[in-house]
């Protein structure tokens, strides 16, 4: 007879990775790389820069890889654009058995020449996968190459597979990215220019930057450049132009922001723009920075008016929700935050929460958010949350695409908050739209029908919500595109 699943056994290599709140002292290790045969939920050094280069939407995308990188990666953001369309497409130089016997060099400086032609991009991004960090294709020396010929700029973005984790990605693409701010020849505006900022860390998920973007500019904020969400390479050209870096995620913009702090002397703030309380905290956080009355005011009223108008809807589901158990597993542990707390104003409690990149002091804020008992998990895998939704209990998952099919085998509710959902789960509209996911989710009758369900389930009583309007998100209209002069990336000479 096969054991429970809350029976199954952790890897002693694992053990410290494991945390319940309430167990003294309170220890889990983090940062380290993923245990050997644990079949981790973690993605690679590539599909990290891949997720965070994505949304600009004016770049030549080029993955130098086999094509099977290409096609994990294809569309991977529901990242939406106000203009060009670009990002969407995959490309790949499709690296076969003779270019690793031979060098995939001449392949993708060719691929590169072809695309330039044929899209005229802005700029181009090319990718190194696994195999290129095996054979030793001299990536900088290709994309130098083709940018003389083109004379549109080609970045390397050093992402081979293998070295590291998706954090190691977000700093490759952080560095990527850097390489382009700075080179606007736009003057920077003199004294008497409005407040600016840029906006970093949101990725335009079914139109979130839009939202908060406008939440900005109701506040008499210029945004200059929304990195990467809806992203333009010239907007990016003169990002160092912001008086302020608002950083939203943990992991994958920080580093840029740092990078500007020391090249720039741009501070930046982290900040999150999930549920009621963060998404307040994030607005007065940078009216606070710049310290203007006028804004203050404006700021407050936003929120006023903002949280107003929702609340009522909030409420309902709150009503129906209300002692529902949840498990949380986040890429970056700064959106777990969010949504422990976001979970608390729906009357839902956080039995699980998790990370794949989390720091020791990100768990040392999750574990004082969480409440007693709750099972903090660094790096997990699907076997440990089979194993702890069981013995929790919980009702719900919210994760990404990996996690979606442990719930639904376990029969239990699953709501998508990762960058591969359509949904807008931002801003107050999308503390709605997060309710409503939820409420649909762990409210269904189906669960009543697997075999977890009718093994525990007493007929659900919660009351029936009537069906809610979806928050609407506005598509802004295109912005004009800005005059530049090309940029020549000076990329270090290497002998081949
Ligand atoms: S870069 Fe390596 S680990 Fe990442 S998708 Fe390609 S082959 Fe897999």
């Amino acid at each position: 007879m096969p054991k429970p699943t809350s029976d199954i056994p952790i890897l002693e290599d694992r053990k410290a990775q494991v945390h319940t709140k309430g167990a003294a002292p309170f220890k889990l290790a983090c940062e380290k790389h993923s245990v050997a045969g644990a079949v981790s939920q973690r993605a690679c050094v590539f599909c990290g820069s891949r997720v965070v280069l994505y949304p600009i939407a004016d770049a030549l995308h080029l993955i130098h890889g086999p094509v099977g990188c290409a096609a994990y990666t294809w569309d991977i953001r529901g990242a939406a654009s106000s203009g060009p369309q670009l990002h969407r497409m995959s490309f790949s130089t499709d690296l076969r058995e003779k270019d690793v016997i031979y060098g995939g060099e001449n392949k993708c400086e060719a691929a590169l020449v072809e695309l330039i032609g044929r899209y005229q991009p802005k700029a181009a991004f090319v990718y190194a996968t696994c195999i290129v960090g095996l054979i030793g294709d001299d990536l900088d020396a290709v994309c130098r190459r083709a940018g003389e010929r083109t004379g549109v700029d080609v970045i390397p973005v050093h992402s081979e597979g293998f070295a590291g984790s998706k954090k190691d990605g977000y700093s490759a693409a952080c560095r990527a990215i850097d390489a382009l701010v700075g080179t606007s020849p736009e003057p920077k505006p003199g004294l008497g220019a409005p407040p600016s900022i840029n906006i970093l860390g949101d990725f335009n998920i079914a139109g979130e930057t839009w939202v908060i973007r406008d939440y900005y500019e109701r506040m008499g904020i210029d945004v200059i450049a929304t990195i990467t969400g809806d992203g333009r390479v010239d907007d990016i050209r003169r990002a160092h132009h912001a008086q302020l870096n608002v950083v939203q995620c943990s992991g994958s913009m920080k580093g840029l922001a740092r990078l500007m702090k020391e090249k720039y002397d741009i501070p930046f703030t982290h900040v999150s723009y999930f549920g009621l309380e963060d998404m307040s905290r994030a607005l007065y956080e940078v009216a606070d920075h710049f310290n203007d009355p006028d804004m203050k005011a404006r700021t407050a009223a936003l929120v006023r008016d903002e949280i107003g108008a929702v609340m009522p809807e909030l409420r309902k589901y709150r009503d129906a929700l209300a002692g529902k158990r949840a498990a949380v597993y986040t890429g970056g542990a700064f959106k777990a935050f969010s949504l422990v707390r976001s979970l608390r104003t729906l009357g839902v409690k956080t039995v699980i929460a998790g990370s794949q990149t989390g720091s020791p002091q990100d768990y040392q804020k999750l574990e004082a958010l969480c409440d007693e008992g709750a099972v903090l998990l660094d790096d997990t895998n699907p076997l440990e949350l089979a194993k702890f939704i069981d013995q929790t209990g919980a009702d719900l998952l919210i994760g990404g695409v990996k996690e979606r099919p442990i719930a639904y085998k376990l029969g239990v509710a699953f709501c998508d908050h990762n960058h591969e959902r359509k949904e807008c789960l931002a801003g107050y509209a999308g503390m709605v739209n997060f309710a409503r996911e939820v409420h649909h989710s762990v409210c269904s009758p189906v669960w009543r029908l697997t075999p977890r369900g009718c093994r525990t389930a007493a007929p659900d009583a919660s009351p029936p919500v009537r069906p809610l309007r979806r928050a609407a998100v506005r598509r802004p209209a295109p912005r004009p595109a800005l005059r530049t002069t090309p940029l020549t990336i000076g990329a270090k000479e290497v002998a081949v």
